[in-house]
């Protein structure tokens, strides 16, 4: 069974007739050499893939809630809504990042 690397999609397509190594997931967009797995392998880089989406995700995430706060602390000028939001984030970051990297430990990939 072929399945993409990256996501672990079944969903991929071989698109250079000249270059046998070269295939195109068409779930993720990846391009490049493909693996051959089954269900199992599949699914664990299903899953490793989700969690890299997760952890971009919320550094995504974070990166626009700064920008907001700081829009906001320069529109309001409020001090105390800073130290609030600042903790919030801090929170916020440490459970998820935790988690995420017990995981890919558990995943060891
Ligand atoms: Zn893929």
């Amino acid at each position: 069974m072929k399945i993409c690397p990256r996501c672990g999609s079944k969903n991929v397509d071989w698109i250079i007739p000249q270059n046998w190594s070269v295939w195109e997931c068409k779930d993720c967009g990846y391009t490049g050499p493909i693996i051959d797995g089954d269900e199992k392998i599949a699914k664990e880089i299903r899953e490793d893939y989700e969690l890299k989406l997760k952890i971009e995700k919320s550094k995504s995430k974070k990166d626009k809630k700064d920008k907001k706060n700081k829009e906001e602390i320069e529109n309001k000028e409020t001090k105390y809504e800073e130290t609030e939001d600042e903790e919030e984030i801090e929170d916020e970051e440490d459970l998820t990042d935790e988690e995420i990297e017990r995981r890919l430990d558990e995943l060891d990939i």
